[in-house]
């Protein structure tokens, strides 16, 4: 990148590396220094690509929101508070340079950053020949524990922080505008806007993860490739068996109304749909009361939607689906759902 690249920096060092809590030296030395003051550090990275993560014409604000917020949503699930960000901008060489791109990105990373307290502490610029490609590494802290996949105990109970399969059914209808494939369906405008909303800008659950380790929840994951894959991830590691009620499922007003009374797509979007970035936890049901009092502080949704049970006696580690206390079976188009 050459010239630009140091305008670049120095755009993003003023913007958004300003120094924040434990930076002992940011933006603009061959390393940042950092102090976590005695607390343990966790640590994650994601990559989003262009035309794989994210459409081409996205708006670079929601684009910077997103690609944060599904680092932050991972610091969320380990219960740790986040604290600075490292972020790898590999930049397609544009005539028009990243001026006005570049401003629209810093106004949708500095809304989110700034309402967490995370700080850009460094990263890295170039120019590349393939699509736009971000990588962003998060660092949060905690004190003792943190919420892990493999410490789900049957008896436990599973809760869902606010609501599931906005973003898949708003995903739906980008790709149907878009002439690609996807399910069409009749939608206001205020719905869309409300879906898209949920899609393009999640919302990491920062303060409610923190405060769950703190109730001494042990077990979590954030909802990023659809409620049932991921809660077979924490099934898996934890070597349990979970029986979920359908209809306790928490939806939004948008999702309910449109999916009117067809239960096969209210059934698909919150359980096989992604980029929900809500949390799934478990734990015994003695935390209900707190965890409900930490839910209605933040006026944060929180639902449970089932149990954690032994595994089957073949050791099979599966989901049970119920649908008003019957066991549901699911349409063969969702053959990957039988397999959990
Ligand atoms: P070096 O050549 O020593 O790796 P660079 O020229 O890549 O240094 O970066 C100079 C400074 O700018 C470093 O502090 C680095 O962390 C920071 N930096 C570079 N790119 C970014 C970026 N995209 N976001 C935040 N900081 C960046
Ligand atoms: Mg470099």
């Amino acid at each position: 990148m050459a010239g630009g690249e140091f305008a670049l920096i120095e755009q993003l060092r003023s913007r958004l590396g300003k120094a924040g809590k434990g930076v002992r030296l940011g933006i603009g030395d061959d390393a940042a220094w950092l102090d976590p003051a005695g607390r343990q550090l966790v640590a994650t990275m994601d990559t989003l690509v262009g035309d794989r993560h994210f459409f081409p014409d996205v708006r670079p604000y929601d684009l910077a929101w997103k690609a944060l917020a599904v680092n932050l949503s991972d610091l969320a699930a380990m219960g740790a508070e986040a604290r600075w960000c490292l972020l790898s901008l590999a930049l397609p060489l544009r005539a028009a340079g990243y001026g006005a791109w570049m401003e629209d990105f810093m106004a949708g990373w500095s809304a989110l950053a700034e309402r967490y307290g995370v700080t850009l502490a460094g990263g890295d610029t170039v120019s590349t020949d393939g699509p736009l490609t971000l990588s962003i590494t998060a660092l949060g802290l905690v004190d003792q524990c943190v919420m892990r996949r493999d410490t789900a105990r049957p008896g436990d109970m599973v809760w869902v922080t606010g609501s599931l399969g906005d973003a898949a059914a708003a995903l739906d209808l980008a790709l149907v505008e878009r002439g690609q494939e996807g399910q069409s369906f009749p939608c206001s405008v205020a719905q869309q806007e409300a879906l898209e909303a949920r899609r393009l800008r999640p919302t990491p659950r920062l303060e409610f993860g923190e405060a769950a380790a703190a109730c001494g929840v042990c077990c979590a994951m954030d909802c990023s490739d659809g409620f049932l894959a991921d809660l077979s991830h924490i099934l898996e590691a934890s070597g349990v068996h979970a029986r979920i009620a359908l209809d306790a499922l928490p939806l939004s007003r948008e999702l309910m109304d449109l999916a009117g009374e067809d239960p096969e797509r209210w059934q698909r979007w919150p359980l096989t749909g992604g980029d929900d970035y809500e949390l799934i936890l478990c734990a015994p049901a003695a935390l209900s009361a707190a965890l409900q009092r930490v839910a209605a502080a933040l006026s944060l949704r929180l639902t449970a939607v089932g149990s954690i049970q032994s595994p089957n006696p073949n050791g099979q580690v599966a989901v049970t689906l119920t649908w008003r206390d019957q066991s549901l079976s699911l349409p063969s188009s969702w053959g990957h759902v039988h397999a959990l």
